[in-house]
């Protein structure tokens, strides 16, 4: 069964009097696990749509479903429910406060949400241990961890609160390629047992681990791919 369902979501600006549409008629069914790839040129709506997703903008028409209730009927507290327990988002510039440890960026939307102390810095410590986090850096501040170590801190933060998905802008683009497969590969973990959206220009990188590749351009699917029959037919052509 599909969790998010995207039915003809437009989302057009206005600039200068000329109408654009940043995404133009999309409609998509993600189910509730793999790893989906999101790809196109810069400009092509690939942030507008996690924008739509993630709530932070309202689409101009069409209509959103998340495990079949539309979500730009919510208010109030449903709508920071999903923000904050249903959904998790990793930004492109990580937004980890730099001058607070490990361990305290990670249990803050647990404590936000009202969880406890103690259970925060347990379900923390789990999620640290789950991708072999350097213990020794747990109560280091963040400011001192390399780009690759800020990256899976920002994803184990967005997992504390379990959400039923992750939305990720760009999460490889400010990373080499060693961190940016330590990174992938997290991330397809996490799949396995949840939806993951990654937005990213690392066509290759994607290729490799994304169950679905969707192409926008212009804000329109122009391509769907299945990364796995793509690699056989690219054997076969030598
Ligand atoms: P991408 O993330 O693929 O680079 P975006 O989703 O950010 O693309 O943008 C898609 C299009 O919508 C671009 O042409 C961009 O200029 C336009 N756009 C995005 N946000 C706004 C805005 N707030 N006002 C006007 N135009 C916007
Ligand atoms: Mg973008």
């Amino acid at each position: 069964m599909e969790l998010i369902r995207m039915v003809n979501v437009t989302k057009t600006y206005t600039v200068d009097g000329e109408e654009h549409h940043a995404l133009n008629h999309f409609s998509y069914d993600f189910p509730s696990v793999g790893l989906f790839g999101i790809i196109g040129k810069s400009g092509s709506g690939k942030s507008t749509l996690l924008n739509m997703i993630s709530l932070l903008d309202q689409p101009t028409s069409g209509d959103i479903y998340f495990n079949n209730e539309n979500i730009n009927k919510w208010r109030g507290k449903r709508k920071n429910q999903y923000r904050g327990k249903d959904m998790g988002i990793i930004f492109q510039h990580y937004h980890l406060i730099e001058s607070e440890s490990v361990l305290f960026n990670i249990t803050l939307p647990f404590l936000i949400s009202g969880g406890g102390d103690n259970k925060a810095k347990e379900k923390a410590t789990s999620l640290l241990e789950s991708i072999d986090f350097r213990k020794d850096l747990y109560h280091q501040k963040v400011c001192n961890l390399s780009g690759g170590e800020k990256e899976r801190v920002a994803i184990l933060r967005a997992l504390i609160n379990e959400p039923q998905f992750l939305l990720c802008d760009e999460p490889t683009g400010a990373l080499d390629s060693k961190n940016s497969i330590l990174m992938m590969d997290t991330l397809k973990k996490i799949s396995q047992t949840r939806l993951v959206i990654v937005v990213s220009h690392n066509l290759s990188l994607i290729q490799r681990y994304a169950d679905k590749i969707i192409e926008i351009k212009d804000g329109e699917i122009i391509s769907i791919a299945d990364p796995v029959l793509k690699k056989r037919k690219g054997k076969k052509n030598g």
